[in-house]
């Protein structure tokens, strides 16, 4: 019997995307296959990108990473949504929660309810019909099924370098071979440009079959070889720099990510066990680096623990993902703003989307999958990014030269379909595996004040007394589910050190 030939990884990158690929490709590569990664401490990682969303359950349920360990070795908190606060207008906030809005009846969404009780003059703020915003803004958390058997669907929030640590704990105990080193040349074969080996500046040749593109920003082997191209974005979304600084813990500790409006950006806050994550996304063209630095200092809830980090990015995709035989994951593919913490969540579809099509062994892939899988790519990325845009382009803070201007841009035509839809007539389609669902599109309408003209007619047919009674039972019913919840940080505290409960008494 002859023996199976086996693939090479190689992985150029020691970020959250290096990990994570290498965390992945350890526990699912075919037996043989082997894998190395480098890394460069003297250039080390972006160091932000510590909000996620609940989908990440996915990537940690198929590596069979324990919650309870992994929330404690990262420092990690729950987080049940995001408050985009002022982002309509000065003074107004609304939460992206996770999970569904009220309960459907019949055949329709609890949406059209809604907006026939608003047009009526009797609906309540959204947040009465959320559990996970009522739990959230009660600063709650609960874990397992509630009294009513339903579930609050969360995702974490946690330290990106501790992070990086844990999963490369996870994949060097399944054999990574991790390499400390900078790439200094990129081998390609002459004939076809596939890549055939990195060279660190120690001179050291690192072969592969199959590279993945960690490198961040700067895309090492996808534009530095490969020359990919890139899609520039910034007509859609301008922002193009951050600051970023840890501060102590202070304020509430909250179970959700906060999104603050600021005059010429918005800003960051992500509560962890040992400190607050903070920073200010903001474009140069309304904001100095000085005015944001001091903007962001201004609105610190702890003492911060170190200066303020600038980083320079341009919102956009790779024109392709997977380009020969390189795959870029993470940064390397592209990058929009953290407003909806959907960056690592892009990283582990990147790596599943690879593992349904995986190269035989050699790494050799032919063009249709490669294609398949950039066609993928694309349409994920941008209905991500027509979301983004949505938060934007819907403001009311007028006068304000950087909203007076995301307020009036262009918008990519995906985006106004779906607008003139809601606006006609409270519809609102999720097409095909588009990430965010009718439920989120919902609140972001809602919350920044996007008029519905109409609902689906349907709604009219229960009488307005058993209207009012769905409203007022369903808000009942969430309110009383999150009575029991222990606060947030009693739940966590317990939960790491092993004592909490998964259940609330019936
Ligand atoms: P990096 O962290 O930059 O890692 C690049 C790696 O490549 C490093 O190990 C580096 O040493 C190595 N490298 C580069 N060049 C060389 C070389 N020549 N030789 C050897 N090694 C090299 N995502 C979220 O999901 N939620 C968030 O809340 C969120 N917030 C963010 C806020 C900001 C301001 C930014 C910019 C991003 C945010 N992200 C967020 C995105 C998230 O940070 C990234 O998706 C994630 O960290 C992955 O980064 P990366 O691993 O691709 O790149």
């Amino acid at each position: 019997m002859t023996e199976k030939a086996s693939t090479r990884y190689v992985i150029a990158g020691g970020g959250t995307a290096g990990w994570m690929s290498a965390a992945a490709l350890s526990r699912f590569a075919p037996p043989g296959a082997s894998i190395t990664l480098v890394e460069s401490d003297a250039i080390g990682t972006v160091g932000v990108g510590e909000a996620t969303i609940p989908q990440i359950h996915l990537f940690n349920g198929a590596l069979g990473i324990d919650e309870a360990e992994f929330l404690r070795e990262t420092r990690g908190s729950f987080k049940l949504g995001i408050e985009f606060d002022g982002w309509r207008r000065e003074g107004e906030a609304y939460m992206h929660a996770f999970g569904d809005i009220g309960r459907p009846l019949g055949l329709l969404p609890f949406q059209h309810y809604w907006l026939r009780a608003k047009q009526a003059g009797f609906a309540k703020p959204l947040q009465r019909y959320s559990l996970n915003e009522l739990a959230a803004r009660t600063m709650r958390m609960h874990r397992g099924k509630t009294t009513q058997g339903r579930e609050l669907p969360y995702a974490y929030h946690f330290d990106a370098g501790l992070y990086a640590a844990f999963l490369r704990k996870f994949a060097e105990a399944r054999g990574v071979r991790r390499v400390e080193g900078k790439i200094g040349a990129v081998e390609q074969a002459a004939d076809s440009g596939d890549i055939t080996g990195l060279t660190l500046e120690s001179g050291e040749l690192i072969e592969g079959d199959f590279f993945i593109d960690c490198t961040g920003f700067r895309g090492l082997l996808i534009e530095g070889a490969l020359e990919a191209g890139f899609d520039d974005w910034s007509n859609f979304l301008p922002c193009n720099r951050a600051m970023a600084v840890p501060c102590e813990g202070g304020g509430d500790f909250t179970p959700y990510t906060k999104a603050i409006a600021r005059e010429a950006g918005w800003q960051w806050r992500i509560p962890l066990q040992h400190r607050i994550g903070n920073g200010l996304v903001y474009c140069n063209d309304f904001l100095s680096d000085e005015e944001a630095s001091e903007t962001l200092l201004a609105n610190l809830d702890g003492k911060r623990q170190a200066d303020p980090r600038p980083i320079r990015f341009t919102t956009g995709k790779r024109r392709a993902h997977w380009k020969n035989n390189c795959l870029a994951v993470g940064l390397s593919a592209g990058f929009m703003e953290p407003m909806e913490s959907t960056s690592i969540h892009m990283i582990q579809s990147a790596i599943s989307r690879f593992m349904a099509v995986m190269p035989q062994a050699g790494g050799k892939a032919e063009q249709a999958t490669k294609d398949w899988f950039n066609h993928q790519s694309t349409f994920e990325w941008e209905r991500i990014r027509d979301f983004l845009v949505l938060h934007y382009t819907a403001n009311e803070r007028e006068g304000q030269p950087f909203w007076d201007h995301v307020r009036t841009m262009e918008l990519p035509a995906t985006l106004t379909a779906k607008l003139e839809q809601w606006k006609a007539s409270g519809f609102i389609h999720r097409e095909h595996e588009e990430l965010f669902t009718e439920v989120g599109w919902f609140q972001v309408f809602a919350g920044q004040g996007v008029e519905a003209g109409g609902y689906n007619p349907i709604a009219d047919a229960i009488s307005e007394d058993d209207l009012r009674a769905l409203l007022d039972e369903t808000e009942m019913s969430l309110i009383e589910q999150v009575k029991p919840m222990p606060r947030h940080l009693d739940f966590l505290q317990n939960y790491v050190n092993g004592t909490a409960r998964s259940e609330v008494p019936a």
